[in-house]
């Protein structure tokens, strides 16, 4: 059985693998550029290079018996020079989904819903005269290295700023006024088995997550994302954890926003809520295990993030204490230093059958209040 479990990047998804880790007894080895990255704290060895240094994956690769991703920013090239490795998600299956643009194509190839696009080049006004043409309101994005909004663009009205700086690759997309964003984890054996988590609302606030509902879908909705979870899961010939996230619009339809290949912030309320967690289904299905399941334990759960709201080496101790004595309150604190807008930390609250969504939406009011000292508005 596969013991040594390479794991490329060393963020807070890394080190939620822990719990998973030990409790199937594998060791994680972490590439990750800084000591100061959350998941040095729980790995058994740490190769410190940045996440696309194949060199540094090819040391990583000699230690251990797999190796997964917590972050897909890689060098896929550099990556298939390294002959003895095994990857889980494979590199073929990682290829179509690395790129912003990549992507639309491949959903649109397996006949997936997905919002209209154009691939377009930055450069003078022809650049601006594209996007025009296309029509607005639209979004652009940088086709790589995007996160948390970083690299999105939504483009309102004709005289809108188009971003000038580098990259100049974009993806330009039409803008889908949505009814609510709805994300899912699903996750692939080496055996082709697929296990599907309950299907999720996420709340985006200038493009980062904010909060996340796991109450009940209507069955019309959660049958669109679970066939198309598995349409994307064997089209890819996946193995391992994989993020969808989706817009429901206006008819009741959904398309598909984004794939992440890898765990995800709207799958968090899983170490919780659910028999298998998120980290712990990655780390099954890149080891040959079989799946574990993806079952709610609770009614249902809401899970809201910790984002830092000004630059502090504050731990914020006093405030968590007070956070994790709310009723069936599970905080993660992540250990990183606070800037505004960085996902410091988590907490979810698992509710009981008593609890609907108006009170899980009170629930994460609660919290954020506490945790930002006033209301956030939703
Ligand atoms: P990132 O890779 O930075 O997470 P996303 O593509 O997921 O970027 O976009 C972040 C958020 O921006 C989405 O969750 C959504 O709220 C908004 N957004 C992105 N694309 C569109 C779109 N085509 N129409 C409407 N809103 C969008």
């Amino acid at each position: 059985m596969m013991k040594r479990v390479g794991v490329i990047g060393g963020g807070q998804l890394a080190w939620m693998m822990a719990a998973g880790a030990r409790k199937l007894g594998l060791q994680l080895l972490v590439q990750t550029p800084n000591p100061t990255d959350p998941a040095v704290a729980i790995a058994s060895a740490t190769v410190f290079a940045p996440v696309d240094d194949a060199t540094a994956t090819a040391k990583l690769a000699s230690q251990c018996d797999v190796i997964t991703f917590e972050n897909e920013f890689v060098d896929l090239p550099a990556l298939s020079q390294i002959a003895a490795a095994r990857f889980y998600p494979t590199l073929d299956s990682l290829k179509p989904l690395l790129d912003k643009l990549d992507q639309r194509q491949f959903l649109q190839r397996i006949g997936v819903p997905t919002p209209r696009f154009l691939a377009v080049e930055g450069e003078d006004g022809e650049f601006r005269h594209t996007v025009l043409q296309f029509g607005l309101p639209a979004v652009l994005k940088a086709r790589r290295h995007g996160y948390d909004g970083q690299g999105t663009f939504i483009l309102q009205h004709p005289e809108s700023d188009l971003p000038k700086a580098a990259p100049n690759q974009w993806l330009l997309e039409e803008f889908i006024p949505f009814e609510c964003e709805l994300a899912v984890m699903a996750a692939r054996s080496i055996d082709g088995e697929v296990v599907i988590y309950p299907t999720v609302e996420t709340q985006q606030e200038q493009q980062v997550c904010r909060r996340v509902y796991v109450t009940a879908f209507a069955p019309a909705i959660t049958a669109q994302v679970e066939a198309i979870a598995r349409r994307i899961l064997d089209a890819l010939n996946y193995v391992g954890v994989i993020g969808i996230e989706f817009f429901l619009d206006r008819d009741g339809n959904v398309l598909v926003n984004e794939l992440a290949p890898r765990t995800h912030n709207s799958g968090h309320y899983s170490l919780d809520a659910c028999v298998t967690s998120q980290f712990e289904q990655q780390l099954r299905a890149v080891c040959g295990l079989s799946l574990g399941s993806p079952q709610l334990i609770s009614t249902g759960a809401v899970m809201v993030n910790l984002l830092g709201y000004e630059t502090s080496s504050s731990d914020y101790a006093e405030k968590r204490q007070r956070l994790s004595q709310f009723p069936q309150a599970h905080v993660y604190w992540y250990g990183k230093t606070s800037r505004p807008g960085r996902k410091l930390g988590h907490v979810t609250v698992l509710l009981n059958d008593n609890q609907d969504r108006m009170e899980a939406e009170a629930i994460a009011q609660a919290i954020e209040q506490h945790w930002y000292g006033s209301p956030q508005v939703g």
